[in-house]
C-alpha cells in the first residue's frame, strides 16, 4: 500500500468509501454486513487504515454499519471520517443532535476526520450562516479531541468553494473534491485544485472512476490505453492519473463488492503516474467521452422524489438511449419498473433538483427521456 504523509499522520492513499457497499436485493438500504466484514477486514489486513462514511450513504445505515464492523478493530488503528450532512437544509439547525446520534452511531467517541458534507449552491448561505452556528459547534468538537481533523467536500463551482474558504479556509485541513480524469475540466477540478493550493489545502479525491464510468471504457479508448500500457487496467488508468497529481492525498473509492476492492488494492502496492504522452491520452479520453447526463449515483435525490421514481437509474438509462441513439437496452430495461415509476410519471416538482450535487436539470431530462421512449 502506498502511504502519504498528512500531517502527523501516514494515511493509505486508497481509502474504502462506505457510500456503495454490498447491499441484498438490490435495495440500498439493506446493506449485506458479512460481506462488508469480510472487505473491511482484507481492506485492513492490506493496509487500508481510512474508511470514509456519512449521515445519508445507504439511507443512514452506511454509518451503522461501519461503526459495527470497525468496532471489531483497535479504535487507533483506523481513521474514521463521517460528514454534517448540509446537502439538506433542514438539518441545518441539528448540528448537535446529529453529531451526537454519529458518533453513536459509528461506535467512536471521536472523528478522526470529519466534513461539512457537499457544500454547493444550494447551501452555501445556510453554510455560512452563524444563525445555525455549524462551523462554531464543529470548531468546539475540536477543541474537545471529538473532531481531530475539521475539513469540506464540495459539489459547488470554483466561485462557491471560494466564498467558503473565504470564511473558513484558515481552519480547513482537507478538501474532498470530485476529480478524475473526465472532470479535470468538466466540473473545473484543475481551477478546484488550484484553489486549494492557494489555502495549502490538501486534496481528498471522490469519485475517481465518476460512480464506475471509467471503469469500462468504448473499446476504442480502451485500445488506446492498452497501445501505451498492455498490464494496465482499465480502472487503473484512473488511479495512475490521480497519482500523477501531487495534491491529491486520498483517493476514496466506493467499492461494492470484494473483486473491486482485491483489484484496486493491486493498484496502490505502488505509484505509476502517468508521462506526458500517457496524460496527453487520457485527457484526449477524456474530452471524446464528455456527453450525457453527469449522474454519478450518489442517490442524493431519490428520498425527495414524491413520486418515488428511481432517478439514477433513469439517468442511466437515459444516457444509454441518447448515447445509443435509440436501441433496445433501454426500452427492455423499462419494460421491468411499472408505469407510475417510469420517466413518464415525473411531476416536475423539481426538489430532486434541489439536492443533487450534479446540478442536473432532471425535470428536463425525464421529460425529455420520456418524448424520446415514445418517439
Ligand atoms: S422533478 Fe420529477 S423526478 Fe424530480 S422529484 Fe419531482 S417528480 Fe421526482
Ligand atoms: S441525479 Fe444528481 S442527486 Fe440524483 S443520483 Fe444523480 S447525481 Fe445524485
Amino acid at each position: 500500500m502506498v502511504y502519504k504523509q498528512f500531517q502527523d499522520l501516514q494515511l493509505s492513499a486508497l481509502g474504502m468509501g462506505a457510500m456503495r457497499l454490498p447491499v441484498i436485493d438490490k435495495n440500498d438500504e439493506k446493506i449485506d454486513e458479512e460481506a462488508t466484514a469480510k472487505m473491511v477486514k482484507y481492506a485492513i489486513e492490506e493496509g487500508i487504515n481510512y474508511f470514509d462514511t456519512a449521515w445519508g450513504y445507504h439511507g443512514g445505515h452506511s454509518e451503522l454499519v461501519m461503526g459495527k464492523v470497525l468496532s471489531e478493530y483497535p479504535r487507533e488503528s483506523f481513521y474514521l471520517a463521517s460528514k454534517f450532512p448540509g446537502y439538506d437544509l433542514a438539518n441545518m439547525p441539528k448540528v448537535e443532535e446529529i453529531f451526537e446520534k454519529q458518533l453513536e452511531k459509528c461506535r467512536v467517541s471521536y472523528f478522526d476526520f470529519y466534513l461539512f458534507h457537499n457544500v454547493c449552491e444550494m447551501n452555501i448561505n445556510e453554510y455560512l450562516d452563524e444563525k445555525y452556528g455549524i462551523f462554531e459547534y464543529l470548531m468546539k468538537q475540536k477543541e474537545d479531541g471529538r473532531i481531530r481533523h475539521l475539513g469540506f467536500s464540495a459539489h459547488g463551482s470554483v466561485e462557491v468553494m471560494r466564498r467558503f474558504l473565504e470564511a473558513y479556509g484558515k481552519h480547513m485541513e482537507f478538501c474532498q473534491i470530485q476529480l478524475n480524469y473526465v472532470d479535470w475540466k468538466f466540473q473545473e477540478a484543475d481551477a478546484k485544485v488550484e484553489l486549494l493550493k492557494e489555502y495549502g489545502i490538501p486534496v481528498w479525491v471522490m469519485e475517481p472512476l465518476r460512480g464506475g464510468t471509467l471503469a469500462s471504457l468504448s473499446e476504442e479508448n480502451t485500445e488506446k490505453l492498452k497501445a501505451l500500457r498492455p498490464e494496465e487496467k482499465t480502472p487503473a488508468w484512473a488511479f495512475r492519473y490521480l497519482q500523477t497529481i501531487p495534491e491529491v492525498v486520498v483517493t476514496l473509492s466506493g467499492m461494492s463488492n470484494y473483486e473491486q476492492l482485491e483489484e484496486n488494492l493491486h493498484t496502490f502496492e505502488n505509484e505509476k503516474p502517468l508521462d506526458p504522452k500517457e496524460m496527453e491520452t487520457i485527457l484526449g479520453i477524456a474530452d471524446s467521452m464528455v456527453n450525457g447526463v453527469p449522474c454519478t449515483s450518489c442517490h442524493y435525490c431519490t428520498s425527495h422524489c414524491p413520486q418515488g421514481i428511481d432517478i439514477p437509474s433513469m439517468l442511466k438509462l437515459y444516457n444509454e438511449h441518447s448515447f445509443t441513439g435509440g436501441g433496445f437496452i433501454a426500452p427492455m430495461a423499462l419494460m421491468a419498473v411499472p408505469e407510475d415509476k417510469q420517466p413518464s410519471a415525473c411531476v416536475g416538482c423539481r426538489s430532486c433538483e434541489a439536492v443533487c450535487p450534479q446540478q442536473i436539470k432532471i425535470s428536463e431530462v425525464l421529460e425529455d427521456f420520456s418524448g424520446m421512449l415514445k418517439g
